[in-house]
């Protein structure tokens, strides 16, 4: 288990000009959310919904990851078993930063995996930033059963909170960055773990700051520096 967690959410990959549907407003990129992101969107708008994973994973083409993921990315190799990289973000700019698809958690799926509907097989397959359709025509070479994004719907399990919840239990040090705290309670993780970080933009009504040790509103790329030279320090 790690000593010092980094857990990020949209914000960070925000500054490397990924849309996130938090701020949108329910629609991402003209696609209503709850039509395609929702436990049922398969089976009630199929075609909609692969349409709308494949435009996100083929914008990940060019994105390129920011200061922070690149600075982040660099302390998670040089103490690979003290820190532990957890993200909800989908895309894969710490891959691109130089980490490996294993040191990165995503805890609501990876947009260039597919991944097998029959749940006696759930392989996965990456396939960069194609078309589902254009991995053997959207099916599964190992059972035939239809592919689907390996990403987390809304209403669906996501199995990697687990393991999220097993590095909280042991951490000693939490930095979260760019995440609204709606989703994951950040609040509690401040309240227990005996150094906290908050690195956000602004001010979030899901989360109470002043639970944090010290907080940073400002972008994740001008932060950076002073949160890894204070882990570096910690971990000396
Ligand atoms: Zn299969």
């Amino acid at each position: 288990m790690a000593k010092v967690v980094i857990l990020s959410g949209a914000g960070l990959s925000a500054q490397s000009g990924i849309s996130t549907f938090r701020d949108s407003g329910g629609l991402w990129e003209q696609y209503d959310v709850s039509v395609v992101c929702n436990y049922d969107s398969l089976e009630k708008n199929e075609a909609l919904t692969l349409e709308f994973y494949d435009k996100r994973r083929k914008e990940l083409a060019d994105k390129e990851p920011n200061k922070a993921h690149l600075e982040y990315a660099k302390l998670k190799k040089r103490h690979p078993n003290e820190v532990a990289i957890i993200t909800q973000n989908v895309d894969d700019l710490f891959e691109k930063a130089g980490l490996s698809r294993k040191e990165v958690i995503h805890l609501h799926g990876y947009l260039p995996e597919i991944r097998c509907r029959n749940p006696y097989c759930e392989r996965v397959y990456e396939i960069g930033y194609k078309s589902i359709f254009d991995f053997n025509d959207g099916f599964c070479p190992q059972c035939g059963e239809k592919l689907r994004p390996n990403i987390v719907f809304f209403g669906e399990p996501a199995p990697l909170y687990e393991r999220l919840n097993e590095e909280i239990q042991s951490c000693e040090y939490i930095v979260v960055v760019g995440t609204s705290g709606n989703v994951i309670g950040v609040n509690t993780m401040a309240n227990f773990i005996e150094h906290s970080v908050l690195n956000n933009l602004e001010e979030s009504a899901a989360i109470e700051h002043q639970l944090f040790e010290k907080v940073y509103f400002m972008p994740a790329t001008q932060a950076v520096d002073i949160i890894v030279e204070e882990i570096e320090r910690f971990l000396r």
